[in-house]
C-alpha cells in the first residue's frame, strides 16, 4: 500500500516541485521500447544527426577535429556512415574537458559527474539538466525489467552511498523517494552482512541493487546463517562482471532471478537485461553504441547536449548479437560484456574494499593522477602504479599516505611506482586493482 502511494502521489509531487520531467519521459520509454528494431534505429539515426550538427555548431573539439579531416555532419545518411568520425578517447576527455563542452550551455548551470570509471583514469563529465532527467528515466524503465516496481523500497550493496554526499537534503529525499537501505562495501565483515540482512528481513525491499561480488557474499552468509525468507522482488548485478557461479547461489538464495546491467558514469545506464535474462537490452533511446574490430565499445550520447560524447572509446570490450528478444522489446542486445573487472582488496585486519570504490578514493583525491593500479602482493603490502602529471608533488604523495593509512589501517605498508603507463590485460582491458590475497579471503568468506 505505502509502495503504491509512493509511487502514485509522493513521486510525481517530488517530480513536480523539484520541475523534473523523468517521470514523463519514463511513460514515453515504456512504450518505444516495445517499437520495432527497423524503428528503433531509424529514431536512433534522427538522434545521432542532431548531436553531430549541434556538436559541428557549438563544441569546439569536433569543429577542429572534423575540419581536420575534412568531415561535415551532412555526410551522415545512415548509422554506418558514423564510421567515418574520428574516436573520442578518455585521454582527449581528460585533457581537452573544456574544449568538448557545447557553447550554447552555461558551464555554472551543468550537473558535474566526476569519475575514475573502470580504468582508473579521472574523469570530469558536464551534463545538462534534461540529460539527467532522461538518463534517469531510462534507468527506472530498466529497473523495472528486474521484476521491482517504482515506489517500493530499495536495498543497496554499494561502497560510497551518493545520498550523503548531499547533505541533510540527500538523506531526506533517500528518506521519501528511495527509501533506501545500504549496505557500505567499504569495510565489509561478516558481521556487517549480517547486520544487513536483518533490516532485509524487516524492510522487506522490492529491489536489491549492488555490486556482482557484493550480492555473491551476502547470498553466501544469509546461506550460512539459514535465513530463507530474504525475498526482494528483483535484484540487479551491476559494475562488476557477474559469474555463472555467483549468479546461482545469488538466484538460489533470494528465489528470483538476478538481473544483469551494464553502464558507466559517463553516460549512465548502456545496457541491461530484461526479463529473459539472455543477453542485455541497449538503452537505444540514450546512447548509439558500435564495436571495433577488436571488440571495444564505442558510444554515441544521444541525449548530453552540453557536453556531446561522439564515439566514446570507453574501454570495454563487448560481443554484440543480431538475435531478437522473444520478450518484444526493439531494443537492440550485447550478448556480454567480456572485460570489466573490478577486484576486491582486503585490510590487514580481513575487511574487503571493492576495487572501485579503491580507485575512486586514490584517482580522485590524489592530485596529478592520470591513472592508477593497485596491486595487493601480500596481505599487509600494496604496490601502487601510477601514472602522473606535472601537478602531482610532495603533497600528493603526502595525500597517498594518508589515505592507504584511513583506508587499510596503520600495518599496511606499501610502495609507489610512478610509471609511464600501465600496461593492459591480453583482452585489451585495464586491471586497476589486482589482489593477490583477496580470492583466498573470499573463497574463505564464502565456504
Ligand atoms: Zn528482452
Amino acid at each position: 500500500m505505502l509502495d503504491f502511494v509512493n509511487r502514485r502521489l509522493i513521486l510525481p509531487l517530488i517530480a513536480r516541485k523539484r520541475g523534473s520531467q523523468h517521470l514523463q519521459f519514463l511513460d514515453y520509454l515504456e512504450r518505444t521500447q516495445f517499437d520495432s528494431p527497423e524503428l528503433v534505429r531509424a529514431r536512433q539515426l534522427g538522434m545521432v544527426k542532431a548531436m553531430l550538427h549541434h556538436a559541428w555548431k557549438t563544441v569546439p573539439f569536433y569543429q577542429q577535429a572534423w575540419a581536420a579531416a575534412g568531415l561535415h555532419p551532412d555526410a551522415v545518411r545512415s548509422l554506418a556512415d558514423l564510421q567515418q568520425f574520428p574516436i573520442v578517447t578518455k585521454s582527449d576527455i581528460r585533457t581537452q574537458p573544456d574544449l568538448l563542452l557545447s557553447s550554447a550551455y552555461d558551464r555554472e548551470k551543468l550537473r558535474v559527474k566526476t569519475t575514475s570509471g573502470s580504468t582508473g583514469v579521472p574523469l570530469v563529465i558536464r551534463i545538462d539538466e534534461p540529460g539527467v532527467q532522461w538518463k534517469y528515466a531510462c534507468t527506472l524503465r530498466a529497473d523495472q525489467w528486474s521484476g521491482y516496481r517504482l515506489g517500493q523500497r530499495v536495498a543497496k550493496v554499494w561502497g560510497n552511498p551518493e545520498y550523503r554526499h548531499f547533505g541533510l537534503k540527500g538523506r531526506l529525499s533517500n528518506l521519501l523517494v528511495d527509501r533506501a537501505i545500504y549496505l557500505d562495501t567499504i569495510g565489509l565483515t561478516s558481521e556487517r552482512i549480517r547486520e544487513f540482512a536483518d533490516n532485509l528481513r524487516r524492510h522487506r525491499p522490492g529491489l536489491l541493487f549492488g555490486h556482482a561480488h557484493s550480492l555473491y557474499l551476502l547470498a553466501c552468509q544469509l546461506k550460512k546463517a539459514g535465513i530463507t525468507d530474504v525475498r526482494p522482488h528483483g535484484i540487479i548485478s551491476t559494475a562488476m562482471p557477474l559469474y555463472d557461479w555467483q549468479r546461482t547461489v545469488i538466484e538460489s538464495v533470494f528465489g528470483v532471478p538476478a538481473t544483469n546491467r551494464y553502464g558507466c558514469e559517463e553516460v549512465s545506464l548502456i545496457a541491461c537485461e530484461c526479463e529473459q535474462h539472455h543477453g542485455l537490452h541497449i538503452t537505444a533511446e540514450s546512447v548509439f553504441t558500435e564495436v571495433e574490430p577488436s571488440g571495444h565499445l564505442l558510444i554515441t550520447d544521444l541525449t548530453n547536449f552540453a557536453m556531446p560524447l561522439i564515439r566514446y572509446r570507453i574501454g570495454d570490450v563487448v560481443t554484440t548479437t543480431d538475435r531478437v528478444c522473444p520478450c518484444g522489446r526493439g531494443l537492440p542486445l550485447l550478448e556480454r560484456v567480456e572485460g570489466r573487472d573490478a577486484d576486491f582488496v582486503v585490510t590487514p585486519s580481513g575487511a574487503l574494499i571493492s576495487g572501485i570504490s579503491l580507485t575512486e578514493n586514490f584517482a580522485l583525491h590524489i592530485p596529478g593522477t592520470a591513472q592508477v593500479q593497485i596491486v595487493q602482493e601480500e596481505r599487509t603490502h600494496l604496490r601502487v602504479r601510477m601514472v602522473v602529471d606535472a601537478t602531482f608533488n610532495a603533497a600528493s604523495r603526502r595525500k597517498l599516505g594518508e589515505l592507504v593509512q584511513e583506508l587499510f589501517g596503520p600495518t599496511m605498508r606499501y610502495e609507489l611506482d610512478i610509471v609511464d603507463n600501465i600496461p593492459q590485460e591480453p583482452s585489451g582491458k585495464y586491471r586497476f586493482c589486482i589482489s593477490k590475497v583477496a580470492a583466498d579471503h573470499l573463497q574463505e568468506l564464502s565456504a
